[in-house]
């Protein structure tokens, strides 16, 4: 038996593993004082109304013969995979409920849905990146191309002459940089998919945050997207779904590469590999599409909208350049006096309470740079903007 060499690829991920070290260490020290958790990128306010509703409905339907649902269908509920559909209509992108694929998230579906393509490929990957693409790549034993990105080019890089990959992952708005890609810059990877026979791996999931109209919710409100991309995307930001567990994936018609076609094959993929999402689950993610569920996500939403807005005001008096915040739940802010990222962390600990993330944990570019999540209470967040802005 030859176990999978790739795995010693893997760089053990010592970021949320210090972050937890050193924060303790702090506390032991500092007993009795309040720490302001502004690095977590887990949402902390609860299911909506609906969500609940639906979930203890289903939770009755599967109590009598009658309502009672055993396997679900591979690829997700006709019920669910219609509102998703209906969802993209109302944003003026024409997908039909057979190209959305039900799944139990994103993370999942970043890394199984490399079973689509050959080993070995060049994978190109955005850094500062959500760690997941790396390390779902290394395990698939694919190359990794790192593009960097900085702050010279808001952290949204575009395709430059040279660049050969099989596979792109884009993240728009960016975990962890909150910058997001307008219609015109996307337009640019389509393109360049397009022309070298790439395939996009477009990660949405934090379009529920995005607030300007240039910055497209979907990467197939760009002409010529269904020929070269798969969107991820996840009801874990957008309806507080990070314990409750569904997402969905979109596979175009058109999508081919080698006279194969993607949807069909992960339709196979699937059939094989998975026995659907609950029943249960996927009412609760059904209700979310409703005209009230709707109304009640944005409600949530708006919450850590303000939250962004918070930290941003107290940046701003501090004249420290940063990103992000607009269009998603993170911002990316520069460590001010020629700080790197651990150093600004621990000041920031030592001084002022707050935990942050250090940037370099998303790559060495990040080296320099911080995160703040915007998912925390809005009072533990106008405490921490105020003590950030007095520290800086
Ligand atoms: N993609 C990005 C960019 C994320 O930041 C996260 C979670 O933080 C995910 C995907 C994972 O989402 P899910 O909870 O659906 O697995």
């Amino acid at each position: 038996m030859i176990p999978n060499t790739n795995y010693s690829q893997l760089k053990e991920s010592y970021l949320f593993f210090n972050i937890a070290q050193k924060t303790k260490a702090w506390q032991d020290q500092h007993s009795g004082q309040r720490l302001l958790r502004m690095g977590i990128g887990d949402v902390s306010l609860p299911l909506s109304p609906a969500v609940i509703s639906a979930l203890h409905g289903a939770v009755e339907d599967q109590a009598k013969a009658g309502s009672f649902h055993g396997y679900m269908p591979e690829c997700g509920a006709p019920f669910l995979r219609e509102a998703i559909a209906a969802h993209y209509q109302t944003k003026g992108v024409d997908i039909d409920s057979e190209e959305v694929f039900v799944s139990s998230g994103a993370s999942d579906e970043l890394g199984d849905i490399l079973d689509l393509f050959q080993r070995g490929q060049t994978v190109a990957i955005m850094e500062p990146a959500y760690p997941a693409y790396v390390d779902a790549n290394l395990m698939a034993g694919n190359r990794i191309l790192k593009v960097e990105a900085s702050q010279e080019q808001g952290f949204l890089p575009l395709p430059e002459e040279g660049l050969e990959a099989d596979l792109i992952y884009i993240c728009s708005p960016n975990n962890p940089t909150g910058a997001a890609y307008d219609r015109e810059q996307l337009r640019k990877w389509v393109d360049f998919a397009n022309q070298k026979d790439a395939v996009i791996l477009f990660d949405a999931a934090y379009e529920a945050f995005i607030e300007d109209p240039e910055v497209p919710h979907s990467i197939f409100e760009i002409e010529g997207a269904k020929t070269c991309a798969i969107e991820i995307c996840s009801l874990s930001k957008t309806a507080g779904f990070t314990g409750t567990r569904c997402g969905y994936t979109i596979i175009p018609r058109e999508l081919t590469r080698g006279g194969m076609n993607l949807r069909q094959m992960w339709i196979r993929n699937r059939t094989t590999k998975t026995n659907g999402v609950s029943y249960i689950i996927q009412k609760g993610a059904a209700a979310v599409f409703t005209p009230e569920g709707q109304a009640q996500i944005q409600e949530n939403l708006r919450i850590y909208k303000e939250n962004a807005k918070t930290l941003m005001r107290a940046l701003d008096t501090t004249g420290i350049w940063y990103t992000g915040g607009k269009n998603a739940p993170y911002i990316w802010m520069r460590c001010p006096a020629g700080m790197d990222s651990w150093a600004f962390f621990d000041l920031l600990l030592d001084r002022a309470q707050i935990v942050g993330t250090p940037g370099e944990g998303f790559g060495a570019c990040g080296r320099d740079f911080f995160r703040f999540s915007t998912f925390s209470s809005p009072q533990d967040t106008a405490e921490a903007a105020q003590r950030l802005a007095h520290l800086l």
